[in-house]
C-alpha cells in the first residue's frame, strides 16, 4: 500500500537514508525502531512530503507521490512537538481539517464530537491550547489528524510526552480507530513495550539502513544480528 524504493536522503555531506526499500500493507500497523539519529523521523518526513529525497520513489495506494505536495498525499502526521493553532479552541483546531474538506456542518459536528470523546477531552472544547497541559495538547494534535481519516497515518513519538496511564489508553484507542478505518499506520517510538504491543510488523533501523524486519515475536525471539539483540536487550 505504501511502497518505498531506493530512498536516499542526505543532509550536507551526511547520508541519512541509504537506498531504503520497504513497504507497508494496507491497514497494517508498522513500527520503526532504532537508536537516536538513525533516520526514523527523516523517513517519516519523506513519506509525508516534508523533505525531498535525492533519489528513490514513494508510492501510496498505487500512485507515485514522490513529487507531490504534502496536502496531495492523503497522509496525516502527528509529531512529538505538537503544533496546534494557538488562536483556535480545541473544537476549532480539530474541525480545521474537515472544514478544508468542505464537509457539511452536521457531519463535521458528529466527527469532532466522537474524536473529542475518544481522546478524552470532553469539557475542553472551548479551551485554547495555552490553557491545556502538554498531554492534552498532544491529544488534540492526535484528534486533529485522525479526524480527517487519512489513508496513511504517520506518528512520530506522539505519546512520549504523556504519562503511562494515558499513554496505554491512547495506544489502545489509536489501534482501534486505525483498525476501524483500515488506516495504514507507521509509528516511530522509543517505547519498545509499545511497539511489541501494538504492531503487526516492525522495522529496525540503524544508521539509515534496515537491519531487520518482521513481526514483533520474530524479532523478539530471533534477533538477526548482534546489534538487534543488544538494541532490544538494552532498551527495556
Ligand atoms: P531520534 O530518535 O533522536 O528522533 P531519528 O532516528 O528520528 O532520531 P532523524 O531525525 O531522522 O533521526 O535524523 C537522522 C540524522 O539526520 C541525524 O544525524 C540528524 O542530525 C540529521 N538531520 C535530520 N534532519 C536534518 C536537517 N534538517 N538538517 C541537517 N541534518 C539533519
Ligand atoms: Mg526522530
Amino acid at each position: 500500500f505504501v511502497k518505498i524504493e531506493n530512498l536516499e536522503k542526505s543532509f550536507q555531506n551526511e547520508t541519512v537514508l541509504h537506498h531504503l526499500t520497504l513497504s507497508f500493507n494496507e491497514g497494517e500497523f508498522v513500527t520503526l525502531l532504532g537508536p537516536s539519529g538513525c533516520g526514523k523521523s527523516t523517513l517519516l518526513r519523506a513519506i509525508a512530503g516534508l523533505i525531498t529525497p535525492e533519489d528513490g520513489v514513494i508510492q501510496i495506494d498505487g500512485k507515485n507521490v514522490t513529487r507531490l505536495k504534502p496536502k496531495d498525499r492523503q497522509v496525516g502526521m502527528v509529531f512529538q512537538a505538537y503544533a496546534l493553532f494557538p488562536n483556535m479552541t480545541v473544537q476549532e483546531n480539530i474541525e480545521f481539517g474537515l472544514k478544508m474538506k468542505k464537509l457539511d456542518k452536521e457531519t463535521i459536528k458528529q466527527k469532532v464530537a466522537r474524536m473529542i470523546e475518544l481522546v478524552e477531552l470532553t469539557g475542553k472544547e472551548a479551551s485554547y491550547p495555552r490553557e491545556l497541559s502538554g498531554g492534552q495538547q498532544q491529544r488534540v494534535a492526535l484528534a486533529r489528524s485522525l479526524v480527517t481519516e487519512p489513508k496513511v497515518l504517520l506518528l512520530d513519538e506522539p505519546l512520549s510526552a504523556l504519562d503511562a496511564q494515558i499513554r496505554k489508553n491512547l495506544q489502545k484507542q489509536i489501534r482501534k480507530i486505525q483498525q476501524e478505518l483500515n488506516m495504514t499506520t507507521i509509528l516511530v517510538t522509543h517505547d519498545q513495550e509499545e511497539a511489541w504491543a501494538v504492531s503487526d510488523y516492525v522495522y529496525i533501523l540503524n544508521e539509515g539502513h534496515i537491519v531487520q524486519s518482521g513481526t514483533p515475536s520474530e524479532i523478539y525471539t530471533q534477533p538477526a544480528t548482534e546489534f538487534v539483540a543488544n538494541f532490544i536487550g538494552n532498551y527495556n
